[in-house]
């Protein structure tokens, strides 16, 4: 028994200085002194001598144990410490190397843009209301006075969801929620997104954005509108522009008109942007239909409103001369930089 501790020890201290770092020590350890390992077999060996040799070599087992164990722990020790130094010197920080750049993030044109917009009309005393983007066939057509088959349903090619449930097709679906939570005075604008079935080209989009407007008290009247549209046009622009009002058609204002302002570019002399007309046609707006009124709850014999709608991509294009609007979804960083 004396021969195979005193072996064993010897034969532990040659592969403790063969151990290399850390991790082998680690395994050192379990080889010696786990439940499989020769110190164990020692200790089931025990039971093989004699009652009165037992206590003798039992005490040596266990020194041998103690040493081998507290010589591990120290080589492991050992090793942890010299491996995290070389770790630290090689991570080393170089404080003069200079520093990673990190890209700051910017407002989307088109927020830009709105945000000078809500700042405009809040300027004005409208307040922003926001309707939802899925609706129902009801706030988006039929109650602004779209009948089912109407002609007019077709100006807007439009994604349903079901025959009754569709993603808006105009901010306009606003116009009636408005009417039926709040007794006029009513001046609000109702920006948001809005969606339909187009090709997507230079010039069209499946989704786009717009700014719904609705003014309603009483003895408003057209020149109302004429002014609040001049007046945030020259606002947006920075500059006095010039307006003009054509005759047009929506089945939710009566009358309706189309306004254009005086080529930003060509100050009217005709370009590209304006295709040669020294025009721009910017907002669709009217007179609110009574039918509309009545079905947002408001007597059209005592009020009377007005309301417009305009593409924020449309405004963001002329101001800054952008000439495909497709760059405004395409998330491409040569182009959101440049604002
Ligand atoms: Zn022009």
């Amino acid at each position: 028994m004396d021969e195979r501790v005193s072996s064993l020890r010897q034969q532990f201290k040659l592969e403790l200085q063969n151990v290399q770092n850390s991790k082998d020590a680690e395994q050192l350890k379990v080889r010696y002194l786990g439940k499989k390992g020769p110190i164990q077999d020692l200790m089931q060996a025990l039971r093989s001598c004699t009652e009165e040799e037992r206590p003798h070599f039992g005490k040596k087992i266990n020194d041998l144990k103690q040493e081998l164990s507290a010589l591990c722990e120290e080589a492991i020790d050992g090793f942890l410490k010299a491996e995290l130094s070389a770790q630290l010197a090689h991570e080393k920080v170089d404080i003069s190397l200079p520093g990673r750049k990190t890209n700051l993030g910017r407002q989307h044109p088109l927020n830009l843009i709105l945000s000078e917009i809500i700042d405009i009309f809040a300027g004005m005393g409208f307040s922003v209301q926001y309707g939802p983007d899925i609706d129902s066939d009801y706030y988006n057509y039929e109650g602004l006075n779209f009948p089912p088959d109407h002609p007019a349903r077709e100006m807007q090619d439009t994604f349903y969801i079901t025959p009754s449930m569709l993603l808006r097709s105009h901010t306009s679906n606003t116009q009636l929620r408005v009417m039926e939570k709040h007794k006029p005075p009513i001046r609000i604008i109702a920006p948001g997104t809005t969606y339909r079935n187009e090709d997507i080209t230079p010039r069209s989009h499946v989704f786009f954005h717009q700014v719904e407007g609705l003014y309603v008290d009483k003895n408003v009247t057209f020149a109302d509108l004429f002014s609040t549209l001049e007046e945030f046009l020259s606002k947006l622009y920075k500059q006095p522009v010039q307006t003009r009002f054509r005759p047009s058609y929506f089945p939710f204002t009566e009358p309706s008109v189309e306004v254009d302002i005086r080529c930003t570019a060509c100050k009217g002399e005709g370009c590209r942007l304006c295709k040669h007309s020294g025009w721009l046609e910017v907002v669709g707006a009217g007179m609110v239909h009574p039918q509309v009124l009545r079905n947002g709850g408001v007597d059209p014999e005592e009020y009377s409103g007005f309301a417009w709608g305009f593409g924020i991509e449309r405004l963001a294009m002329l101001r800054y001369g952008i000439p495909d609007i497709r760059l405004f979804a395409e998330n491409d960083f040569r182009f959101l930089a440049q604002f």
